[in-house]
């Protein structure tokens, strides 16, 4: 299925002639600058196998999604100013960037940043334009989206979730089966969210037997549902789906950050 890039994927302005590529394409403008600022809607936080952590988010000039990244990893030091967490759900920060680096296909989201400049809290957004980002760039369908290959990353409107539970391997591993607002089921899906996985290390540590039923029903009875898929790289002949967060609009966590829930734990996860 070919894509067509009309606009330039980093000012959003129209390129000169429409482009057919998976990946988005820059206008000569932006190709030939150095060092910018762009202001990103942070939209997850994830646990690289590494212990890195991967974050990603939303640029609201152009509304593509962004993953910022740099050729060490993201360690935990980045997201944190002190003890706040400023690379948060839904914060606005600064984050200055080197180029955009793409795959080809998937994984277009690609942004190498500079290090060097720690991200800048702008402000949180309130639950009105939070809702405003999440109807403007979610979806019905994943199955559908996916299959065009242009992308890595997206908020998907949820029907429901059916079930969340954790197995607990080498690691503690947080699964879920949900149903998109199209009707596809979803099963077996990790969830790689800090928060989530965070929350639920706490219930379970508290001796909360029923985190699952709590975090269903909050859910399924929120008029705003959607969840965040991030697909991998390529693994085993395959782009896997991965839960990079739940979003509802009041939030399901209370606005808490998963570094409130590991302070609490007293270590990282
Ligand atoms: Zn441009």
């Amino acid at each position: 299925m070919a894509v067509t890039q009309i606009n330039c994927i980093a000012c959003g302005n129209r390129l000169p002639v429409p482009i057919i590529s998976n990946a988005g394409q820059l206008c000569n403008t932006c190709r030939g600058q150095g060092l910018f600022r762009k202001q990103i809607i942070i939209t997850g936080i994830t646990r690289m196998n590494s212990g890195n952590v991967c974050v990603s988010g939303i640029d609201p000039q152009t509304w593509n999604f962004v993953r910022p990244v740099f050729a060490t990893g993201i360690d935990r030091d980045f997201l944190m100013q002190g003890t706040t967490q400023v690379v948060n759900h839904f914060n606005l920060v600064e984050i200055e960037f080197r180029r955009y680096k793409p795959d080809q296909t998937f994984h277009t989201e690609d942004w190498i940043i500079n290090e060097n400049f720690a991200p800048r809290f702008i402000k949180h957004l309130s639950n009105e334009e939070i809702l405003n980002v999440v109807n403007r760039i979610s979806i019905n369908n994943l199955n559908n989206a996916i299959e065009k290959q242009d992308k890595s990353l997206f908020i998907v409107k949820a029907r429901s979730i059916g079930r969340i539970w954790h197995e607990q391997y080498e690691r503690l591993k947080v699964l879920i089966n949900f149903v998109d607002a199209d009707g596809n089921l979803y099963q077996r899906v990790p969830v790689t969210d800090l928060l989530t996985m965070a929350f639920v290390i706490y219930q379970i540590k508290n001796g909360n037997t029923d985190y699952s039923n709590q975090i269903i029903r909050q859910f399924n009875a929120s008029p705003n549902r959607f969840v965040r898929i991030g697909l991998t790289r390529l693994w085993r002949g395959e782009h896997w789906k991965q839960v990079t967060a739940l979003i509802t609009i009041p939030d399901l966590f209370d606005g808490k950050s998963f570094s409130y829930y590991e302070s609490k734990l007293g270590g990282q996860l």
